[in-house]
């Protein structure tokens, strides 16, 4: 039975990149933390379906909850990077984007006394023409990515990117990368494995696209992000589109996940790493983005 990665974006509801006009990074130690029950409420879910996970911890969360890294790591979960303060690569220089995935994995490694392998970029951002970011996560010590989304979506993709795990080959080395799953549909490739696609779209898709998956003998990858799992969070006063995008099917999220847990088996993508890491070019093909 193929394991897929179970992933988190660990980061508060006021962090999103698509409140970030409204709410400036100065302010976010204002608002109210609502993370810690959100987590909790996941671990629970995880727990109760033998599941392992990776989280993917921002810096600036993780330095202000280190109680709750632990908790994470204790209940046998990866801890990877998410860089610091959610700015997006392309909002980066190559200084600026090595300053924050360094200091993330010094903080979490500290605070979880386990190394960090892995960088997901805030919103996909590793897009055509920042491949600069892959060589220096390398250079930095990471293992592997999971920011090329092999999709064309306003804002962010990597349409030329292969859907299913594969090696990368860089100038400065080798990283494995471990793409968010797509649905594959009369030659297109959908987003359908994560975030709102898993609130809006019906679960019988989401679905589809794991089995699609265990077709082709390869993990999936699915993620989610924990204010995904709160209603009762506070409503922020942004435009009609990101409201429908971060507030519709919250309530849906606890029921689906369960529904998920249940159909397919989940583990942390350090796993799949090893794994890969253990047997290189095997099933996969190198590929030069
Ligand atoms: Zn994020």
């Amino acid at each position: 039975m193929i394991a897929h990665h179970f992933t988190v974006d660990l980061e508060e509801y006021f962090q999103v990149s698509a409140f970030e006009s409204r709410v400036a990074r100065s302010q976010w130690g204002r608002f109210e933390s609502r993370v810690v029950g959100q987590v909790a409420q996941l671990l629970d879910l995880l727990d109760r379906h033998e599941a392992r996970a990776t989280f993917f911890v921002l810096g600036w969360l993780a330095y202000r909850q280190g109680d709750l890294i632990r908790a994470i790591a204790r209940a046998g979960h990866e801890v990877a990077s998410h860089g610091w303060n959610h700015a997006r690569v392309t909002h980066q220089s190559p200084a600026q984007f090595r300053s924050s995935i360094r200091r993330t994995k010094d903080t979490l490694e500290q605070i979880s006394g386990a190394p960090v392998l892995g960088f997901r970029a805030p919103s996909f951002s590793i897009v055509p023409g920042r491949e600069w970011a892959l060589d220096i996560l390398v250079e930095e010590g990471y293992r592997y990515d999971s920011s090329l989304f092999p999709v064309r979506r306003p804002g962010y993709g990597y349409p030329a990117g292969s859907p299913d795990p594969h090696w990368l080959e860089r100038p400065s080395g080798w990283l494995a990368e471990i793409p968010p799953t797509t649905l594959h549909w009369f030659g297109l490739r959908l987003p359908a494995a994560g975030g709102a696609y898993f609130r809006l779209l019906p679960y019988g898709l989401v679905r589809a696209a794991f089995r699609q998956c265990e077709g082709r003998g390869v993990s999936g990858t699915f993620y989610i992000h924990p204010w995904e799992l709160d209603p009762a969070q506070p409503r922020l006063p942004v435009s009609w589109l990101t409201r429908v995008r971060h507030y519709t099917g919250l309530r849906r999220t606890a029921e689906r996940l369960d529904w998920l847990l249940g159909d397919f088996r989940f583990t942390a993508v350090r796993d799949t790493v090893a794994a890969l890491a253990a047997a290189p070019g095997h099933q996969l093909a190198a590929t030069r983005p």
